[in-house]
């Protein structure tokens, strides 16, 4: 992007103009690297969906649909929140089909914050928190996940510090991109309770909560997948606890969830916010003026999904259970000081045993280098201080693809 042309953008979107997920996605296919740096899988969804879309479009549901989603899709969504969390959304007033999690994402900033308020951000953070903050002209405040184990957990001190008068919105992900952490119940009750005393809103981003995974089994031979053995004794599996479940969240908790994970659609777009009903007509009265709907054939397409689908991303789940562990011996094997992840599609390693003193500098000589791809966790932080060598890695690919890779990175 040129400068003369980067200076039209309004000033509070400056900083976002680009992204270095573009950078290291163009560095990757100009070198021909296995491009292990953005986040979207190499394989489809179940097939049924599939088919369900296509039928919907043969059958004619081509048109708007209304407002809030289609009805079959929002008590799919409440049915299946229920059948696996206990939560009782109304279809009606307590559910909105969004533009995938994004949309849900800034639509729930710019209906409940107020420009100039403030947005508490646990960093590091999905990029586009900061400029859902800044479409609204609210502020941002980060606090720290901080090292803990073999992997993170969040400052609970600085994030109680970090309240202030204006402080209005709380943004939580877990699981959590770009970690992989998932943050236990400890620390999730800990939250909620920092998040009643202060009396603030917060939005939950939960659109990994699928894809949570057993411990760690390292030390599999790099690039060969695991056997397929699911549970493995002695492992203590992450749990997802949804925020909301716990005491007097319910109120005060949007919680934004998405099918581009579950079910390997992140090209559909198709996501939704879940709230009491006054903070959800807050949500949809900024989405109606952004993109008033959705794709109308993929809506009845989720919902089977939804309804019909659990087997199939159970599987998927497992199998990425697998590849975490493939890409993080491999990871190992080459050096770096892998964190542990227990959910998502990724995992974070520390490049400073290979000497390396700066992650940014380490991704963009990567590809080059040994023909792999990945992001610098700086991308996802206001104070890079101890992210500097940290760097994130994909491993939502075919198993081929991860083996390719993990050979490549032998190289190092
Ligand atoms: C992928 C992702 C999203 C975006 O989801 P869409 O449904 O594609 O908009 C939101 N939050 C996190 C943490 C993600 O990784």
């Amino acid at each position: 992007m040129s400068a003369e042309h980067q200076s039209r953008t309004v000033e509070r979107l400056r900083p976002f103009a680009s992204t270095i997920f573009a950078e290291m996605t163009a560095l990757a296919v100009a070198k021909g690297a296995v491009n292990l740096g953005q986040g979207f899988p190499d394989t489809d969804g179940p097939e049924s969906m599939l088919e369900a879309a296509r039928d919907a479009i043969s059958q004619g549901l081509n048109q708007y649909s209304p407002g809030p989603g289609m009805p079959v899709l929002r008590h799919a969504i409440a049915a299946d929140r229920a059948r696996r969390f206990g939560t009782e959304y109304d279809p009606d007033a307590q559910v909105l089909v969004t533009v995938g999690a994004t949309e849900a994402i800034a639509a729930t900033v710019l209906g409940l914050v107020e420009p100039g308020e403030e947005v508490l951000l646990i960093e590091p953070y999905y990029d586009s928190y900061a400029a859902a903050v800044a479409l609204a002209g609210a502020k941002r405040t980060t606090v720290p996940l901080v090292a803990e184990g073999a992997g993170f957990a969040v400052d609970l001190d600085a994030l109680e510090r970090a309240i202030g008068p204006h402080t209005k919105l709380l943004i939580v992900n877990s699981p959590h991109n770009p970690t992989g952490t998932v943050l236990t119940r400890v620390e999730l009750t800990r939250i909620a309770e920092i998040a009643c005393e202060h009396d603030l809103l917060v939005l939950t981003d939960e659109v990994y909560e699928r894809l949570v995974f057993d411990a760690p089994q390292l030390g599999h031979s790099a690039g060969s997948t695991p056997a397929f053995s699911g549970h493995s004794a002695g492992s203590t599996p992450a749990l997802h606890v949804p925020l909301c479940t716990l005491p007097g969240m319910f109120e005060r908790t949007v919680t934004v969830s998405s099918a581009a994970k579950t079910f390997n659609a992140t090209g559909w777009k198709t996501g939704w916010a879940l709230g009491p009903a006054e903070l959800i007509s807050a949500v949809r009265a900024a989405k109606q003026f952004m993109t008033f709907v959705g794709g109308t054939p993929f809506q009845p397409a989720v919902a089977h999904a939804l309804d019909h689908e659990d087997a199939w991303v159970e599987n998927l789940r497992r199998g990425l259970q697998s590849k975490r562990d493939v890409l993080s011996t491999a990871l190992t094997k080459a050096g770096l000081d892998v964190k542990e992840s227990s959910g998502t599609y990724f995992v974070c390693a520390d490049v400073s045993p290979l000497g390396e003193t700066d992650a940014l500098g380490f991704c963009r000589s990567l590809p080059d280098r040994i023909g792999v791809a990945a992001v610098p966790v700086t991308a996802f932080v206001d104070h890079p201080g101890s992210w500097k060598t940290l760097v994130r890695f994909a491993f939502c690919k075919k198993d081929a693809v991860l083996a390719d890779a993990a050979e490549r990175l032998l190289a190092l």
